[in-house]
């Protein structure tokens, strides 16, 4: 199971992208409204890629919470 992870949703521009990559953690409804999580269980590697491939770039670790302070 992956670490906890959240979604910056002011930055999320509502694109699908996680979603379509990991649909077990990430909902997304085309409405654009932001993404959510709704599961930390799957491969790390997986919610790396979504990080990687996230083109507003806001999906985090917890860890990271205060870079954005
Ligand atoms: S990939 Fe990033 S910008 Fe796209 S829906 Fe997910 S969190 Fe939002």
């Amino acid at each position: 199971m992956a670490e906890p992870f959240f979604i910056d949703k002011g930055e999320c521009i509502s694109c699908g992208s996680c979603a379509e990559i990991c649909p077990e953690c990430f909902s997304f409804k085309d409405d654009m409204s932001p993404a959510a999580v709704i599961s930390f269980d799957c491969e790390v590697d997986l919610i790396e890629e979504t990080m990687e491939s996230c083109p507003a770039q806001c999906i985090h670790w917890k860890d990271d919470d205060e870079l954005l302070d």
